[in-house]
């Protein structure tokens, strides 16, 4: 018997020809033999009802489990082996793993392949017979700057506004993007963070990605740290300028905005999240990197998933591979 590999509620399930059944980053647990849990994100975690024990093993990185827990995801009964499956890095995030089944199948879950401060790229794409991966970024006007550029044209914003004496507010998102740019920019005193991404910076210390220290917000607000004439930076959750929060730290500081994301590259962004700056910056692979991936794969076949997943497999049927969407 062959393998089988389809969709399953934004999920993906596989049954090797061995007929083991796997569901990976599933949005709902059903039959199979164990769950792979790529990555912390929410967007690949599952919640269980309220005291529902899952019996299925899952697989995931210690990582992910310990980030997915003080989010609220509790997964249960996990194992980082299992025979005949490793877990390959994927430079996402922190802890961030694809699945590699019986050296045939590669499922790459969120990738990126770009070093950017403390996260190191991911070089060994397992050659396989079959690739699944993801095409959040599949269109090939996703292709991002070089990070010492971002870093640079970041650099000349904040040095402007502290010329001017405004603070700063340097946004991403909270688990991972947040804590890269808190160490690309870890020179700007005074630095101050949300207090949302405070606990997971904790989290990422404890876990050996060690950043400096720093106040959170409610701390500084109450003893009335942030000063309205002397320039400071806060890290914060990507949200838009209109938010209460940025509304906020607007009308009492002053503060500029900079946000981060790799939807940055879309015309339009900037004005449709009411932001004053954008940067491209990504913690995932841009359209050529994805291209990089499936060649170093050698895969014959390609399944794509997520993003511009019936694009992206389209793109790879001009260029001669044997490429179909998991998205239909
Ligand atoms: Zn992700
Ligand atoms: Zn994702």
């Amino acid at each position: 018997m062959d393998h089988q590999i389809k969709n399953l509620n934004g999920g993906i399930f596989v049954q090797t020809h061995s007929n083991k059944k796997i569901l990976l980053d599933p949005r709902k647990v059903t039959g199979s033999d164990f769950i792979f849990v790529s990555h912390a994100h929410t967007d690949h975690l599952h919640k269980k009802k309220k005291n529902e024990k899952i019996k299925i093993k899952t697989l995931a990185s210690k990582e992910t489990s310990i980030i997915a827990k003080i989010r609220g995801y509790d997964i249960q009964n996990t194992i980082d082996t299992y025979e005949g499956f490793e877990l390959v890095d994927t430079g996402h995030i922190l802890g961030s793993r694809g699945l590699l089944i019986y050296d045939e199948i590669f499922y790459t879950g969120d990738i990126s392949v770009r070093k950017r401060g403390f996260m190191n790229s991911t070089t060994n794409i397992p050659k396989v017979d079959t690739l699944i991966i993801e095409s959040t970024f599949g269109k090939p006007e996703y292709v991002f700057p070089s990070i010492s550029k971002v870093i640079d044209q970041t650099n000349k914003i904040i040095s402007e506004c502290y010329d001017k004496g405004n603070p700063v507010l340097i946004m991403g998102y909270s688990v991972g993007k947040a804590q890269l740019l808190f160490d690309l920019f870890k020179h700007w005193d005074p630095f101050y963070v949300h207090d949302s991404i405070y606990a997971i910076n904790k989290i990422y210390s404890e876990l050996g990605i060690i950043l400096k220290n720093s106040i959170n917000h409610t701390f500084a607000e109450e003893n009335n740290l942030l000063s309205k004439n002397n320039p400071w930076i806060m890290l914060s959750p990507l949200m838009n300028g209109n938010s209460k929060f940025v509304k906020h730290m607007k009308e009492k500081y002053g503060v500029v905005t900079i946000g981060f994301s790799g939807w940055s590259i879309q015309p339009g962004y900037k004005y449709m999240m009411n932001l004053d700056h954008t940067m491209t910056l990504s913690d995932h692979c841009d359209y050529n990197e994805l291209i990089h991936v499936v060649k170093r794969s050698n895969a014959k076949k390609v399944y794509t998933i997520h993003g511009f997943a019936d694009e992206f497999a389209d793109s790879l049927r001009k260029m001669g591979f044997n490429a179909e969407s998991l998205e239909k």
